[in-house]
């Protein structure tokens, strides 16, 4: 059930953590849950970190376009400046921000605030992606939400990097990635499903963070 639907707004804030891999729908969630506390007439505000720019600046916008006005950020005490009388904080690609954040999301709840985080609970190389691991530690309630295998049609944990690079803040959502799930993940195999296997020229450790 939905957390609000648990929760006395009246009473303390709480945490919510939307987390999975790409293509999973985890902005769709945020969208979802901030519009319908914006019908509820609670005031919110919707961040996300200023270096996500594939999309149109001041908007959370999902891949499937349906979007809602937020603030870019560089840090998270930014968020906190900003934040003014919210009743329901959103952010949006937490695993963008350092773990400041959860100091951030912790303070924001104390305060008597909904916070919602959504991000990538992995990283390409399917290591915890700090510092939602911490927020989901921390958290009131997890949604783990899953994309589906290109490859088998499974339920998909993974985000399947497709090109050579060994930058964890790897951007561009649709050419660059594709959903997988346990079976099918390859982390160290970057190259179109459809293809035969290439082997990157970079080696796996070279290629970590
Ligand atoms: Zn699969």
């Amino acid at each position: 059930m939905e957390p609000s639907v648990l929760h006395n707004p009246s009473q303390a804030g709480w945490i919510e953590v939307i987390c999975g891999s790409m293509f999973s729908g985890k902005t769709e969630e945020l969208i979802r849950r901030m519009k319908r506390a914006r019908i509820a007439r609670q005031r919110v505000e919707i961040f996300k970190p200023a270096l996500d720019t594939r999309y149109a600046a001041a908007a959370v916008v999902s891949h499937d376009e349906s979007s809602i006005p937020s603030t870019p950020v560089s840090s998270p005490s930014q968020i906190l400046l900003l934040a003014g009388e919210a009743d329901v904080v959103g952010i949006d690609e937490g695993q963008f921000f350092d773990d400041s954040l959860v100091d951030v999301v912790t303070r924001l709840a104390q305060e008597g605030r909904r916070v919602i985080v959504a991000g990538l609970d992995q990283d390409y190389l399917g290591r915890p992606f700090e510092p939602m691991p911490r927020l989901m530690a921390i958290a009131e309630y997890v949604t783990k939400l899953h994309a589906i295998c290109v490859v088998c049609g499974a339920p998909a944990n993974h985000s399947q990097r497709l090109v050579s690079s060994g930058d964890r803040l790897l951007l561009g959502a649709t050419e660059s990635y594709e959903p997988r799930c346990r079976r099918c993940f390859q982390p160290e195999r970057r190259g179109d499903s459809h293809q035969e296997p290439v082997r990157s020229t970079q080696t796996p450790e070279g290629s970590a963070l």
